[in-house]
Formats: C-alpha cells, sequence, structure tokens
C-alpha cells in the first residue's frame, strides 16, 4: 500500500530551542546536546565518574541551529537516506524536504515490493492478519468545529504498555505512539502474544492523519506500528535517529509490509504540515537517547505530550540544561500537559542515572573474578555506560541474549558507543581471558526461563557455568507480575554460591520515570492551564493528579483519562470528557493474526489448561442403532489413563448405553442431537467421577 497521499508534505523549520552551547572550548553542538543528561561524561559536576570518551566524537554531529536544506553533508549525520543501511561517510545525503521511505536492506525497493507480492500470493502467514470484526458504528464522530481541540487516549491509560494517544482538530489528526502491551496473568490470555491499541475511530478518519510522532524507542511506544501501520494508511513516521533505527529493525522481521516513511527529525526539530498546523518537539531525559516530547500549537496555546520522562537533577535540583529545556517549553503559552504518571505513587525526585552509573563502574572496576550483569537491553544509556567502563578498566564483554547483541549493534550503528576491536568477544572466545577480566552482559535478569541469565545459573548455558568466585549484578528492578520468577532466579544463581547484588542491595538500577516530585516540577515549569496524567495504572494517574492537586494545582483542571476517552476543550476554555467512548475492547496478537479478542477461543484455552480434554471416538451402524466396536478414547492433560482404566471402561459403557438407548428410541437418527447428549451425558459422568469438567469432544461417525 503507497502511504497516505493525502498526508500534505509538511514544511520542516527548526525552533530556537537549544542555544548553541560552548563548554570548555568545545562546540556543544557537536556532540547531542541531550548528551548531558544522557551520557556520564556531559553532566554537570558529573564528569569523574565516567570518563570522556571516544564515542562523543563517534557519534555523529547535530547542526541544531542549520536547517536540513544547507549545510556540510558529512556534518548532517541525520540525513536521510534511502536505505536502512549503515550512514556513509561520503555525504550521500538525499535531497532536502524529499519524503524518504526506508527499506530494508541495499535492495532497490522495486524488488522488495516485488519479493512482498510473491509472498502475498503464496502462503505467507505472516498476512493471516484479521480485520477487526467490530462493525457497530463509532459512538464518537469526528471533531468539525473550528473551535474544538481533542484529545484522544486510544490506550495507555490504563496500564503499563500499548502508548497511543492522538490530538485532533476540524483539519488534523496527530499521533502520539503506537506501542504494545506484553501480556500478563492478569489479563487472562493465555496465548495471546500482545495487546495493542484499538486504533478505530483512527481508521475510520485516516484521511485526517497527518503524522506520527514517535518520542522513543521503548516497546510500549513503537511495538505496535508493524501491527498497525496499514490499518492507518501508512502515516509518515516522524521521530529522532536512534528510535528510527530500532522501529526499522522491527520492521525487518514483517517483510510483508510497506517500507516505513519514516521522517528522521534533529532534537527539537518542528514539522509545519500544509494544512497549517505546526508540531513542535523538545528533548525530555528518559533511559534511552533521543527521547522527546511532542507540543502541537493551537490558537489557545500548545497541546503538550512528555512522553517517558524524568529529570536529570543533583539532590532534586534540576541541573542547569535539563532546566533551560523545559524553561523554554514553560516561555511558551500552554494548554494542557499530558504527562507520564508512571512512578507517580512515588514521594519526591528519583534516583538519579549518574548514581546508578558510577556504581556499575566501581563495580566493573573493583570486582575480582567473573562479573555476569544483567540488566534490560532497551536501557541504552546503561548498557552505553558498562560498555564504556570495561573500555576504562580493561574488561572484555560477552554479550548474551538477542536482544542485548542486537541493541549493542544499534548502539554502534547510532554512534552511541565506539566499539574497538577487542573489546566485544564471543562466548567461546571468553575462555581465552582470565576471569577477571571478563564481564558478561546478560538478557533475562527478570527471570525468563530461556533467557541467558537463567541458562547461565542453571548450568544449561553452554560456555559458562557459576561458581563462588563469580557477582553477578542484577541490574533492574523487578517489573510488577515477575516477582516469583525473579526470586527462583536468584535461587538458582545463589545455588552456585555466587555473590549477588540487586538494586534493593546497592544503587544498581534507577527507574526511567519521573516521581511525583519531578511531575511536579515538569508541571509549574511548563505551566499548562489543563493537566492530563497518562501512561500507567488508573492508581497511577490519580496520584499524580493528587500529587498536582497537592502542589495547588485546581483539581478542576485535571482530567484523569480511561482507555478510549475523548477529553475535548472548547476555546481553550471548557474541558469536557466525552460521556462516550472511542472503541477500547483489546486488539490482540495472537500468533500471527491481528484481531479484536476472541473470548470464545480464550475460554477454551483456560478450560484446556485446568481440566484437559476427553475425545471418544464411536462407529454407529446407522441401520441397526447399534455401535461397531467399544468406543475409543483419547483425553490430554485430564488424567493419567493408564492409572485410571475403570474409569475408562466405565466411560466406555456409559457412552455406548447412551448412544444406544437413544437409537433405540427414534426411527431417525440424528447424529448432531446424537453428539450433545453424549456430550451432556459424559461431562456429567467426569465430573461425578473426578470432580473435573474436561472439553468433551464426542466423534459418532455413521455407517
Ligand atoms: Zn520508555
Amino acid at each position: 500500500m503507497e502511504p497516505s497521499s493525502s498526508s500534505p508534505r509538511p514544511r520542516r523549520t527548526f525552533t530556537n530551542f537549544r542555544p548553541r552551547r560552548t563548554e570548555g572550548g568545545v562546540d556543544a553542538s557537536h556532540t547531542p546536546a541531550r548528551a548531558a543528561s544522557h551520557r556520564p561524561e556531559r553532566r554537570a559536576g558529573a564528569g569523574s565518574y565516567v570518563p570522556r570518551r571516544a564515542s562523543s566524537d563517534a557519534r555523529p554531529s547535530r547542526q541544531h541551529t542549520r536547517p536540513i536544506e544547507g549545510g556540510d553533508a558529512s556534518r548532517r549525520p541525520y540525513v536521510r537516506k534511502e536505505s536502512f543501511a549503515p550512514r556513509k561517510e561520503d555525504g550521500a545525503a538525499a535531497p532536502s524536504g524529499r519524503s524518504i521511505r526506508f527499506v530494508h536492506s541495499e535492495e532497490p525497493r522495486k524488488r522488495v515490493r516485488a519479493q512482498a507480492r510473491q509472498r502475498r500470493s503464496t502462503t505467507s502467514p505472516a498476512l493471516v492478519q484479521r480485520v477487526a470484526t467490530d462493525v457497530r458504528p463509532l459512538a464518537v464522530q469526528p471533531v468539525t468545529d473550528p473551535d474544538l481541540v481533542r484529545i484522544g487516549v486510544v490506550s495507555g491509560a490504563e496500564g503499563i504498555g500499548r502508548n497511543m494517544y492522538f490530538y485532533e482538530d476540524k483539519d488534523n489528526i496527530v499521533i502520539f505512539d503506537c506501542g504494545l502491551q506484553f501480556v500478563s496473568p492478569l489479563h487472562n490470555a493465555p496465548g495471546v502474544n500482545f495487546i495493542l491499541p484499538n486504533t478505530q475511530y483512527l481508521e475510520a478518519h485516516k484521511h485526517k492523519i497527518r503524522g506520527m510522532f514517535v518520542t522513543h524507542g521503548h516497546l510500549d511506544h513503537i511495538g505496535g506500528i508493524q501491527f498497525l501501520i496499514e490499518r492507518l494508511g501508512y502515516p509518515p513516521i516522524y521521530t529522532q535517529y536512534l528510535t528510527s533505527l530500532l522501529i526499522l529493525k522491527r520492521h525487518e522481521e514483517y517483510p510483508h509490509l510497506d517500507p516505513l516513511n519514516i521522517q528522521v527529525i534533529k532534537e527539537g526539530e518542528s514539522v509545519t504540515f500544509e494544512t497549517g498546523i505546526k508540531v513542535k518537539t523538545f528533548p525530555v531525559t528518559h533511559s534511552i537517547p533521543d527521547a522527546m516530547g511532542v507540543m502541537v500549537e493551537t490558537k489557545w496555546g500548545n497541546v503538550v505530550f512528555t512522553g517517558d520522562v524524568r529529570l536529570d537533577h543533583k539532590g532534586e535540583e534540576v541541573v542547569g540544561e535539563e532546566k533551560r529545556y523545559w524553561e523554554l517549553v514553560g516561555a511558551q503559552k500552554n494548554l494542557i500537559l499530558i504527562a507520564d504518571s508512571t512512578n507517580c505513587d512515588r514521594p519526591g525526585f528519583s534516583q538519579p542515572e549518574g548514581v546508578v552509573f558510577e556504581n556499575l563502574r566501581k563495580y566493573i572496576r573493583d570486582t575480582k573474578g567473573r562479573l555476569v550483569i544483567g540488566t534490560f537491553a532497551s536501557q541504552f544509556d546503561r548498557l552505553t555506560s558498562i560498555i564504556n567502563s570495561c573500555l576504562e578498566f580493561g574488561r572484555i564483554i560477552v554479550p548474551e541474549g538477542r536482544s542485548i547483541k542486537t541493541n549493542i549493534d544499534i548502539a554502534i550503528k547510532a554512534g552511541l558507543i565506539k566499539v574497538p576491536a577487542g573489546l566485544i568477544v564471543s562466548a567461546p572466545e571468553a575462555d581465552k581471558y582470565p576471569r577477571d577480566k571478563v564481564v558478561i552482559l546478560a538478557t533475562g535478569a527478570q527471570g525468563e526461563e530461556f533467557a541467558a541469565m537463567s541458562r547461565i545459573a542453571t548450568g544449561e548455558h553452554k560456555f559458562f557455568k557459576l561458581d563462588q568466585y563469580d557477582t553477578v549484578l542484577l541490574s533492574s528492578s523487578v517489573i510488577p507480575g515477575n516477582e516469583l520468577a525473579v526470586q527462583s532466579l536468584k535461587d538458582k544463581i545463589f545455588r552456585n554460591n555466587s555473590r549477588v547484588v540487586t538494586y534493593q542491595g546497592d544503587n544498581i538500577h534507577a527507574s526511567g520515570h519521573g516521581y511525583s516530585g519531578e511531575m511536579n516540577w515538569i508541571r509549574r515549569t511548563v505551566g499548562p492551564k489543563f493537566l492530563m496524567p497518562i501512561h500507567g495504572n488508573h492508581f497511577h494517574l490519580k496520584s499524580h493528579m493528587y500529587a498536582a492537586v497537592q502542589d495547588g494545582f485546581p483539581r478542576e483542571n485535571v482530567v484523569v483519562p480511561d482507555n478510549g476517552s475523548v477529553i475535548e476543550i472548547y476555546k481553550g476554555e471548557m474541558l469536557r470528557v466525552l460521556p462516550e467512548k472511542m472503541p477500547n475492547e483489546d486488539l490482540t496478537v495472537d500468533g500471527l493474526s491481528v484481531g479484536l479478542r476472541q473470548e470464545v477461543v480464550l475460554r477454551d484455552r483456560i478450560a484446556l489448561s485446568n481440566d484437559g480434554m476427553f475425545v471418544v471416538v464411536a462407529s454407529l451402524d446407522t441401520r441397526t442403532g447399534k455401535l461397531r466396536k467399544s468406543p475409543d478414547i483419547i483425553s490430554r492433560g485430564f488424567i493419567y489413563l493408564r492409572e485410571n482404566q475403570q474409569l475408562l471402561n466405565d466411560a466406555r459403557t456409559m457412552v455406548r448405553t447412551q448412544i444406544e438407548e437413544s437409537t433405540a428410541n427414534s426411527r431417525h437418527i440424528d447424529l448432531d442431537v446424537l453428539r450433545d447428549e453424549v456430550t451432556d451425558a459424559l461431562t456429567k459422568f467426569l465430573l461425578q467421577q473426578t470432580n473435573k469438567t474436561p472439553i468433551v469432544i464426542p466423534v459418532i461417525i455413521g455407517f
């Protein structure tokens, strides 16, 4: 499918957001301005804990004040190119202003298309994508009043995950993020892989979509793109460079899709669309570089969307550059602040990531013996700081786990780290180094059964086994729902008598989301008229509200949404939540199909997992109404048949009697009726005998 041709090509402008900085004689524009908060070496007053590295040079420079149209191509890292290949240094820039469509490799787009067509015409299972079958008319009508600004919460307000929100006015829709949610036991959806935002409303009005602004590269913000972009008519995606790499990396796994129309924007860049709507971005601090907030300009002030955010601070004093960015946002007229609530149930300010970097650095420097570090692969800042500390202290790194390896590759490609030859070593090679020099960077700190950390702990890993000379750092918090798995992982590690350090024992993990003190600071600095907490469970959102109210913000100006909520502001004054909601039933990814949650299927799965199944096969002579032989029984997950022969015999007799009595009394044999009767009788019989209700499937074949 072609990208939405109805999306007018935007005019790209730059805000004067980032003052060109000079610091110690170095033109700050050579390093990403945001680096100060992400990369330790630029953190004000914190230069001691991580050395300056070559990596800041490795990352291509950004020209903040220069429009994309001009300039020396070799100094422009974010030049958009025709392919998703490592950026070349030859300055082969695409002409500016052109809509660039990334393809998966160097292959010409035509060939990729042809391959996609071929896959479609064969039986590519990836195409078995069910369209949402809900055809009820939408309760919410699109905006037609020019004095109305609307914010739609597609999802992200009733749990952590599948973030997707949008701005709508008379002529435009601008989408913020498109994430997925991992399935937890609470969803009661065995076998479902992910839950997606329900985009039915957006699909119905896709001609109004100008673009999708993606704030950062975490899966709860980008993971839904491949499943939903086609339904939304392939709108252009505006995002920063690292995020674009992460999106494109995922896109490689969905070859049946068209190439994405990704517009890489620079830090602080604005986009003005032909309809006149202007969308501005601003850098924010999170646990991944290139995170940004988004603002949509309206007559009554900006609609400000923070994305995931925390503050860079020293003892709750927000540091210079961070402060300046937010103050620049605050200097504008802001209508509503739509802000992260993930950690708003915690008071004060969160632990700065700099403390974590420093602690990990000490462990890497001082630990005798081998060091195994488990962390989230998505925490790019931490990955890069660990790698830099290893470089500093002459330790080699063995990445274990696909996501860690992939993300290290992406970090190198994005210029976040420079990895000299020999720093990263494969597992079979690690034996050649003294154990004091080895750091294993492993996935699976959440206790995932088959991940590297678990295999190393249980001795199932091909190359590594733990012993009393090893130190294991679990540099991540426990995600709610994973407590038991993490306990079990710790048991396994402790059985090897290794030393274990967790985030509770030492400061080796910090969250990427600000606490309520930070969110209050942001709100005060931005100075919006209205506040809408998002990104979290309902209690997170309400906690955010209470924190704001306690901080002096008027209660009546806070709106706490649910998934599917539509919030409207009339003439910049009157705020209301529509009584109707957009469709918000779970849209699920189940194997290879995408569709509304299928309750019937899920009920069967739950029943099967509880009590198993019981199949009885009988062949019936339709002339005599007698069974040819004793029925066959097959069961799975019910009871152990070998030890329950008597029950089986009784069941066979019961089925035979049931069928033969039934056929004896009727002149015409209806096999469907017979099956129903057998199902009822057998279910009752098995319940009486075993106190279990397996799914009973009678197969009656008439001859
Ligand atoms: Zn995030």
